[in-house]
C-alpha cells in the first residue's frame, strides 16, 4: 500500500531520439513506477523494454554517489565536491598555463539536456576557453548534419512521425527501425496504405525480414544503388520537373553524374539483380508519397554525406519533400542529438550559429551578455582531431562528460592508451564503473534522468520535457548544477548569473532562437510544452500568433493540444540556403579503407543488437529484464558456410582478430549475414577492439561498418 501512487507526473524518456512520453507514477514526489503516456502525440501509448525499466537503472549499486579523486596510489578516493571541484581547476588551469588555453578539451553528449548542453557550451567555451570540444554525436549525426547543411542550408530533419503511417512507400537504408526505433516502427505497423518497405542493408536484419523488398546489397555499395535508382527514376519519367526547376540546383549535373549507372552496371557493383534494383525504382517512382530514412548504416561510413545526400537527391527530384508520407529522413539516435546538434555550441555556434560569421557573433554575445571578443571565430576540433591531438601532446587535459569513449570510440585500443596519457583526465557521470571512469583521475558523479528536469528534442525535431520525479544517490548533482558549481570555482560564474535553473535556461536559448529556422520564440514556458505533448522547431512568435488568431487550428490528443496540425518542413519548397533552393549534390564512390584479404578474409559489420540494450550497457546493463532479454556475452554472427569452413560450432567460443587486435565471442551461426560477412553488436566492449580509425572527410563520423577480420576456433 507504501508504493500506491498519490500523482503522476509527464516525462520525456531518456534514451532514445523517439522520445516517448512516460507517465510517471508518484508517491510523495517519488518516482514508484511507470507506464507509456498514452495520448502523448509520439508513442501513443507504446514503449519499450528500455523505457519501461527506466527507473529500475537508477538504482544500481555502481552510482557514482561521491566525487573520487585518484591519490598517490592509483586508487580513487571519495573527497568532498569543494576538494574535487578545487582539483578541477587548478589542475585544468596549471596545464592550460604551461601548454596553452587550448591544451584542455571536452567530450559530451547527446544524453543530457538541451540547457545543460547550453550551459556547458557557454561556460567552457566562452568561460573556461576551451576552443576544442566535440560530442558522442559526431559518432552517431554528424554525417547527417553536413548532409542537410550542404542541401538544404541548415540541419533540418524535415519529418513528422506521422510520415510513417502516410507513405505508401518506406525506403530504409542503414537503417533497422524493427530493434533501433521500436517505436517508430509500430508507427509504421499502423500504416494503412498497405506500403511497399523496401530495405537497403547487406544484413538480413529484423527490419529487412518484415519488408516487402530487402535489397541485401554488398556492404558500402550503397551509393552506387542510390545512384542508379536515380538514372532509373530520371529514364522512367519520375521527376517532378516543376518542382526540380523551381525548387532545386545541379538536376542537370546529377544527370549527368548517373548516366553510367546501368542497373547492370549496379548490379555488377551491388551484387543484386537488376530486376530487384528496377522494382526498387519503380515502387518509389510510382508511389503518391514516398519517405526515405537513414541511420547509421549511412552516417557511420567513409562516404556517409554524400550517401546521405544521394538519398536526399531521389527525395527532390521526385517532389517527395514537404507533403504528407514524404521526406529524406534522418532518423537521429540519441534522445536528444538533435538538441546536441543545436545547442552544445560544439558543431557550431549557440542556436546553430557560424562561429566565422560576425555578426552571428555579435548576436549570441549580446543574448549572453557577454564580451564578443570571448567568442572563437572558427569551430574547435572534431572529435577525431581532439583524439589526434591528445597523441601529439597538444591536448593534455580532457573533461568527458556522459560519454564513454574507452568502449566506443572507433579502434578503442588506441583511444585507451591516449586516454592514459592525458595529465589530468576527468568523467563526469551517472556510473563510476564505465570502461573510461575506471581511466579517470577525477570522477564527479551526475544526476540521471529522472533525478533532473530539462528539454530534450527528438527525431521529428519536437521539444519534450524529461521531470525530476527522484532524489539522485548521496552527493550526486544535475549536470546543470555541477556546470555551474565549475563556473563558481573557476571564476567565472558572473557569465552564468541569468543560468540560475534548467528553465532560465530555456528562455535564453530562445533568445539565441530568434530569426533563425529552428525559432522556438512562441513557446511559452515548461507547461506550455507539456500542455501540448511537446511542439516541434519551428515555433516562432509569429507562429503563435498565427494560431491565436485561428488560422491553424491545432490537433487535440485526449489531454494534450497540439498547437498545429502539419509540422514537416519545406511544405513551401523553401528551403533554408540563400536563394532558397535546395542543392543536388553527387560524388564519385570511393573504395573501402581496407578490405578482406588473405589474412583476414571476413568483412565484418557492426550494428545494434537488441532492443533491450543501449549503447555501451551503461545503463541497460543494470536491469535484470534487460539482461535476460539480450545475450550477456558478445557474439559474432556468420553464415553457416563459413562455419563450416572454419569448423565453428554454434555456441562455442571463437576469436575474432583484425590488425587492431583480438576478441572473443560466441559463434552465432545464421544466415542473417551474407558468406564471407560477420556481423558483432555495439554494446559489447570487445567489437571496437577490432574496428578501423577512418572517417567521413566531411563530417568527420567514424566509420564503423566495415573493417577486416579473422575467426579462428578457440
Ligand atoms: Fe524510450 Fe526510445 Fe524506447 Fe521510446 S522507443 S521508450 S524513447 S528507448
Amino acid at each position: 500500500a507504501s508504493l500506491r501512487p498519490d500523482a503522476t507526473a509527464t516525462s520525456v524518456c531518456g534514451y532514445c531520439s523517439t522520445g516517448c512520453g512516460l507517465r510517471i507514477h508518484l508517491r510523495d514526489g517519488q518516482a514508484v513506477g511507470l507506464t507509456p503516456e498514452t495520448d502523448y502525440p509520439v508513442n501513443l501509448g507504446m514503449a519499450c523494454p528500455k523505457g519501461w525499466e527506466s527507473l529500475r537503472v537508477l538504482e544500481s549499486a555502481d552510482r557514482a554517489t561521491h566525487p573520487l579523486l585518484r591519490n598517490a596510489e592509483g586508487e580513487l578516493e571519495p573527497v568532498s565536491w569543494d576538494r574535487a571541484l578545487t582539483e578541477f581547476c587548478e589542475r585544468f588551469k596549471a596545464i592550460q598555463a604551461a601548454h596553452g588555453a587550448d591544451s584542455v578539451a571536452f567530450l559530451s553528449t547527446g544524453q543530457i539536456a538541451c540547457e545543460e548542453m547550453a550551459l556547458l557550451g557557454v561556460l567552457a567555451k566562452f568561460g573556461m576557453g576551451l576552443k576544442h570540444g566535440d560530442g558522442n554525436t559526431r559518432q552517431c549525426m554528424a554525417t547527417a548534419v553536413t548532409a542537410y547543411k550542404e542541401s538544404f542550408g541548415f540541419d533540418a530533419p524535415p519529418f513528422t512521425y506521422e510520415d510513417f503511417e502516410q507513405s505508401d512507400c518506406l525506403v530504409f537504408i542503414g537503417a533497422n527501425p524493427c530493434i533501433g526505433h521500436p517505436i517508430m516502427w509500430e508507427r509504421v505497423l499502423r500504416n494503412q496504405h498497405a506500403p511497399e518497405v523496401i530495405v537497403v542493408d547487406p544484413r538480413s536484419t529484423e527490419t529487412a525480414m518484415a519488408a516487402t523488398q530487402h535489397l541485401q546489397l554488398r556492404p558500402k555499395s550503397d551509393l552506387v544503388l542510390l545512384y542508379a535508382i536515380t538514372r532509373q527514376l530520371i529514364e522512367s519519367g519520375y521527376v517532378d520537373h516543376d518542382f526540380v526547376a523551381a525548387h532545386t540546383t545541379g538536376f542537370r549535373e546529377l544527370t549527368q553524374h548517373v548516366d553510367s549507372y546501368t542497373p547492370e552496371y549496379a548490379a555488377a557493383r551491388t551484387g543484386l539483380s537488376a530486376e530487384k534494383i528496377l522494382r526498387a525504382a519503380e515502387s518509389i517512382g510510382q508511389a503518391k508519397a514516398a519517405s526515405l530514412w537513414w541511420t547509421m548504416g549511412v552516417n557511420q561510413s567513409y562516404e556517409g554525406v554524400r550517401t546521405a545526400q544521394a538519398i536526399i537527391n531521389i527525395a527532390l527530384i521526385t517532389g517527395n519533400i514537404g507533403r504528407p508520407g514524404t521526406g529524406a529522413n534522418s532518423i537521429t539516435g540519441q534522445c536528444n542529438a538533435m538538441g546536441s546538434r543545436l545547442w552544445s555550441g560544439t558543431t557550431n555556434l549557440f542556436g546553430h550559429h557560424d562561429y566565422a560569421d560576425p555578426e552571428h557573433r555579435e548576436k549570441i554575445a549580446a543574448v549572453l551578455d557577454i564580451d564578443p571578443g570571448k567568442i572563437p571565430d572558427e569551430n574547435g576540433w572534431s572529435y577525431d582531431r581532439i583524439v589526434e591531438g591528445i597523441r601529439c601532446g597538444k591536448i593534455r587535459g580532457l573533461w568527458v562528460i556522459a560519454t564513454n569513449p574507452a568502449h566506443s570510440w572507433i579502434h578503442q585500443g588506441d583511444a585507451r592508451e591516449l586516454l592514459d596519457k592525458l595529465d589530468f583526465l576527468v568523467v563526469q557521470d551517472m556510473y563510476a564503473t564505465t570502461e573510461t571512469a575506471r581511466q579517470a583521475d577525477l570522477i564527479l558523479p551526475a544526476a540521471g534522468w529522472g533525478e533532473k528536469e530539462g528539454t530534450f528534442i527528438n527525431s521529428e525535431r519536437r521539444y519534450g520535457v524529461h521531470r525530476r520525479v527522484r532524489v539522485a544517490p548521496g552527493e550526486a548533482l544535475a549536470d546543470f548544477q555541477i556546470f555551474r558549481a565549475i563556473g563558481a570555482y573557476w571564476g567565472v560564474g558572473e557569465m552564468l548569473t541569468e543560468w540560475t535553473d534548467p528553465e532560465a535556461g530555456f528562455r535564453i536559448m530562445q533568445r539565441a532562437s530568434r530569426g533563425q529556422p529552428c525559432d522556438i520564440t512562441g513557446i511559452e514556458n515548461y507547461a506550455h510544452l507539456d500542455r501540448c505533448g511537446g511542439i516541434q522547431w519551428p515555433w516562432s512568435e509569429a507562429d503563435a500568433e498565427t494560431k491565436s488568431q485561428g488560422t491553424q487550428p491545432g490537433e487535440s490528443m485526449g489531454q494534450y493540444h497540439t498547437p498545429r496540425p502539419h509540422r514537416r518542413l519545406f511544405g513551401n519548397g523553401e528551403f533554408f540556403t540563400p536563394d532558397r533552393r535546395a542543392r543536388l549534390i553527387v560524388a564519385e564512390p570511393r573504395g573501402m579503407p581496407e578490405l578482406p584479404d588473405a589474412d583476414f578474409p571476413m568483412l565484418m559489420l557492426t550494428g545494434r543488437g537488441s532492443v533491450s540494450q543501449w549503447h555501451t550497457q551503461t545503463r541497460t546493463s543494470k536491469s535484470p529484464i534487460l539482461r535476460e532479454l539480450y545475450p550477456n556475452e558478445p557474439y559474432v554472427e556468420l553464415h553457416p558456410d563459413d562455419a563450416s569452413r572454419y569448423a565453428i560450432r554454434n555456441g562455442e567460443w571463437v576469436e575474432v582478430s583484425s590488425r587492431r587486435g583480438r576478441a572473443e565471442a560466441r559463434a552465432l551461426v545464421s544466415p542473417t549475414v551474407r558468406v564471407g560477412q560477420v556481423f558483432m553488436a555495439m554494446h559489447y566492449e570487445e567489437t571496437n577492439r577490432l574496428t578501423l580509425s577512418h572517417f567521413d572527410p566531411y563530417s568527420r563520423q567514424p566509420s564503423y561498418k566495415n573493417c577486416a577480420v579473422r575467426l579462428r576456433s578457440i
